[in-house]
């Protein structure tokens, strides 16, 4: 059975619950493609009843079956195809034509960020195998749901259930999540110069903690507001704050993974050496 958060009315108002769109397997709904899930009892421990989750099953809302044949992602690394690994048949466009509306969805939907399922040709935000017609690695993507929510809400946070594992991934996404919202509804509901200039003024002790080169450029950006459209000014700014704020990410992320192939090692050799698919 599929969860869907209800979203009344009132959902949506400043002072609630963060609002984390996630891979519905990682909640423990039975969608995975051999009918299993994913419940994650660290992270959902971790986050405990402080967010409300938006549940999110790309291949199930799609309308795939469970069970269903497993896939991987094909040929350009650039621009992988998704594909089922016994038969080949393609799936991409399926999913990007549901991918399209879902996203449309979700803009109205006022998340705060996302956490996704590590390692899926859906969800798996990166470093998914792609495999060449042969089947011999080609490279490594983001899923395709993934990739769109990262292309189409580039202010939210993405994390998965491995790299929030790390305490510095942990403490970044967190920092973020409330950083990033207190941006947007800093420009909301129609940004200005002065509202982008306000937000700086305050956050600026912030930002220098995470990277003093990117708070330079900021400075430099917002001491000429009127040299640019307002729409470039504010782009070229936010895609500066995400700079600014994912770098700790990419240093931390390192050790998550390290910690996970660990953790990875010591499951398989107490399992026999059985194998896990995504
Ligand atoms: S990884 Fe994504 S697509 Fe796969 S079962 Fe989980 S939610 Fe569904």
């Amino acid at each position: 059975m599929m969860v869907r958060a209800t979203t009344g009315k009132n959902a949506h108002e400043p002072g609630l619950k963060p609002r984390l769109g996630i891979s519905t397997c990682l909640l423990g709904e039975n969608v995975r493609y051999d009918g299993a899930e994913k419940r994650d009892p660290v992270l959902l421990g971790a986050f405990g009843d402080h967010v409300e989750w938006v549940p999110i099953c790309p291949e199930v809302e799609c309308g795939m079956t469970v069970p269903r044949d497993p896939m991987h992602l094909a040929d350009d690394p650039g621009s992988p195809r998704l594909v089922t690994t016994a038969t080949g048949e393609d799936q991409t466009e399926r999913m990007q034509t549901w991918i399209r509306s879902r996203l449309d969805e979700l803009a109205r939907e006022d998340l705060w960020g996302f956490v996704l399922k590590s390692r899926s040709p859906s969800c798996g935000r990166r470093d998914v195998p792609v495999l060449d017609s042969t089947g011999a690695p080609a490279g490594e993507a983001a899923g395709l749901f993934a990739a769109a929510i990262a292309r189409r809400f580039p202010l939210l946070p993405v994390g998965d259930e491995r790299s929030l594992r790390d305490d510095s991934m942990w403490s970044n996404f967190i920092e973020r999540l409330f950083f990033l919202k207190r941006y947007r509804d800093s420009m909301r509901p129609k940004g200005s110069r002065g509202s982008l200039i306000a937000f700086h003024a305050a956050h600026e002790l912030q930002i220098t903690a995470h990277d003093q080169d990117v708070l330079r450029e900021m400075e430099e950006l917002v001491a000429r507001p009127n040299e640019l459209p307002l729409d470039e000014l504010s782009s070229r700014y936010e895609e500066l704050l995400t700079t600014a704020m994912e770098l700790v990410v990419g240093a931390a992320g390192q050790g998550a993974d390290a910690a996970w192939h660990r953790e990875t090692a010591r499951h398989k050799e107490a399992a026999g050496h059985r194998e896990e698919v995504v």
